[in-house]
């Protein structure tokens, strides 16, 4: 071992420790569900996973992924683009297509993969990138990838769009970039604003619809709930949240994914899906086409969580959606009110800086459709108890 980087290593590690944004990993050992086992504790009530509809335990899902290994087994053999795209990939993308009323789709190995694989690949050194300041990692990635100069704008702030707008004239391409559902706070993208800015000023737009994808616009995401999904030029989604699987994936015009189909990297040299992923996200594609109940669930148990949460004095912020933080502050204080959580049998995890900004430190919470109200009444108990043992509410 490189003594100098064990070095480096553990004094990062300490510096961390120090600052309180170490954060511990929690293991599952049961499925993801509303209530499930980690680190040793059976029964906690699940508030931290993406799992928003359930699919990802869902009986239908697990048919399809192990009918899928009997028929084609357990991996794709190699990159779409050699001999890895097998009929059921083909099929995941016509039936995305369907769903999501576009030309086309091309799905990636992940939603963080999507990023890096699109926004490199449509933008060049001539170019202008202009990004809302609380984009998710991936895309600050994927900006990062780019030859394109960059420009970041005030969260949601149009004016400070038009002034991105205005100040990247001489571009010969504009890309603007949102989420569609802020992943951290949960508020929406004012996708109607955005388009007219664009359309004003020639730029294309592109949204990471992750946390949108299955719960916004019957689950086809944020573009279609404003009903602009035809003048969003590069749609984003991910299969591993709402949809319950593993995935992510660009939809927009035929052009567009022929372009990306020859040219984006992590398309061309990282291998494809297993069969049994292509193969429930199917499945799961096929639930939500014909059954609305569930994303209607969702929202309604989001509805009772917020409820019971504000009338607890609890701080929820600007959410729109099932995503729901409870203000803290303090990084301290939010870890110890993770600990205290835990203790009580809620696993509502703390998010701390890099994640969100230094001292808005928060516990996101996500009802799902798997919660049963008797859940979330227990959840309320546990959050009335730690959150005025420790001077919150
Ligand atoms: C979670 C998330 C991603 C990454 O999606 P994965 O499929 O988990 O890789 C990308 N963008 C946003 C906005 C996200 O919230």
């Amino acid at each position: 071992m490189n003594q100098n980087l064990q070095t480096w290593l553990s004094s990062q590690i300490e510096s961390l420790k120090e600052q309180n944004l170490y954060k511990p990993t929690f293991v599952m050992e049961s499925p993801s569900g509303g209530r499930i086992h980690v680190n040793g504790h059976s029964n906690l009530i699940n508030l931290s996973s993406n799992n928003y509809l359930g699919l990802a335990n869902h009986p239908k899902l697990k048919a399809a992924a192990i009918k899928a290994v009997e028929q084609y087994g357990a991996g794709a053999g190699a990159v779409r683009t050699i001999i890895g795209t097998m009929s059921l990939h083909v099929e995941l993308e016509q039936k995305l297509a369907a769903f999501k009323h576009v030309e086309s789709t091309i799905v990636f190995q992940s939603g963080f993969t999507a990023n890096a694989g699109v926004i490199p690949t449509i933008t060049d050194s001539d170019d202008v990138i202009i990004t809302d300041e609380l984009n998710h990692a991936s895309i600050i990635d994927g900006v990062r990838l780019s030859k394109a100069a960059r420009k970041i704008y005030k969260h949601c702030d149009m004016t400070s769009l038009k002034e991105a707008l205005e100040q990247s004239a001489e571009a010969k391409k504009r890309l603007v970039i949102t989420d569609g559902v802020f992943s951290m706070d949960g508020d929406i993208a004012p996708l109607h604003e955005i388009v007219d800015l664009a359309k004003e000023f020639d730029a294309s737009i592109m949204v990471d619809d992750a946390h949108g994808s299955g719960v916004l616009g019957g689950g086809r995401g944020t573009a279609y709930h404003f009903g602009v999904h035809n003048e969003i030029d590069i749609q984003l989604g991910t299969l591993s949240k709402a949809v319950g699987v593993m995935g992510g994936y660009i939809a927009g015009t035929s052009m567009l994914i022929d372009w990306l189909t020859q040219r984006a990297r992590p398309f061309l040299f990282s291998t494809a899906h297993p069969p049994a992923t292509a193969a429930a996200t199917i499945a799961a594609i096929e639930l939500m086409e014909t059954d609305p109940s569930l994303t209607q669930r969702l929202w309604d148990n989001a509805a009772y969580w917020k409820i019971g949460l504000r009338n607890l004095g609890f701080d929820t912020g600007i959410s729109e959606t099932p995503i729901t933080p409870v203000m803290i502050g303090e990084e301290a204080k939010a870890l110890d009110f993770q600990r205290a959580l835990f203790e009580e049998n809620v696993l509502a995890l703390a998010i701390v800086f890099p994640t969100v900004s230094r001292g808005k430190a928060r516990i996101r919470t996500m009802p799902s459709a798997m919660h049963h109200l008797e859940d979330f009444d227990d959840a309320l108990k546990a959050f009335e108890k730690v959150g005025k043992k420790l001077d919150i509410i």
